[in-house]
């Protein structure tokens, strides 16, 4: 936990809160000016019950207990308002719906914002999602390992529904392949203040391929 033996009274004011073991979703109501704490709801998937032995490997009950992250609000906002500002220069003559993502690296000493924008093309198959953009571009310049991604559509207003500013399945998995536990990403709501809906890997994407070398 950032600033763990720092006894200001925004760490003092962290500790409480985690000591009740509860937080608050991005700008959910507990404000802090330095950290913001995000609490990650439980999440389970049924078991399928059936009879079928051919089918016993989806048996089991896969679940995630709540967890709370706290993170750098500044950086919240600053990694919101990147993602925002990338929808200016996405390619989307066709569908119109203009994407920016911004990422962190956990492995960049000097922690540069990374952006990037969807990139369409006229076979519409080659099109090119801006949380790939970023991603893949950052891990061209070196980087392995994802801190942060945010995610904007200029579409985006307070109330737009989370599946339709949320990743597409490709982007989890190539998200799957540069994160850890402690990655985050963060969907912009479109709020006036910078506020987001916020995911681990494992809730984004439960039982992703990664290739074990
Ligand atoms: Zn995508």
């Amino acid at each position: 936990m950032p600033g763990a033996t720092c006894p200001c009274r925004a760490t003092l004011e962290l500790q409480a809160a985690l000591a009740r073991g509860n937080g608050c979703r991005l700008n959910g109501g507990m404000e802090n000016p330095l950290l913001t704490l995000i609490t990650l709801p439980s999440w389970g998937v049924q078991s399928l019950d059936c009879e079928d032995p051919t089918l016993s490997f989806y048996a089991g009950f896969f679940y995630l207990p709540a967890r709370t992250v706290s993170v750098e609000t500044a950086l919240l906002h600053r990694l919101i308002h990147e993602a925002r500002a990338a929808t200016l220069r996405a390619y989307a003559p066709f569908s119109g719906f203009r994407v920016g993502a911004a990422v962190l690296m956990a492995d960049d000493p000097a922690r540069r914002v990374i952006t990037g924008a969807n990139v369409e093309n006229s076979s519409y198959s080659l099109t090119q999602c801006a949380e790939r953009t970023a991603l893949q571009t950052a891990a061209a310049a070196g980087h392995r390992r994802l801190r942060y991604l945010a995610v904007s559509c200029a579409a985006t207003t307070p109330g737009t529904p989370l599946r339709q500013r949320s990743l597409c399945g490709s982007c989890r998995q190539v998200l799957r392949e540069f994160a850890d536990d402690e990655t985050l990403v963060l969907l912009d709501r479109g709020t006036v203040e910078p506020s987001a809906d916020v995911f681990d890997v494992e809730r984004l994407l439960p039982h992703g391929f990664r290739f074990e070398r």
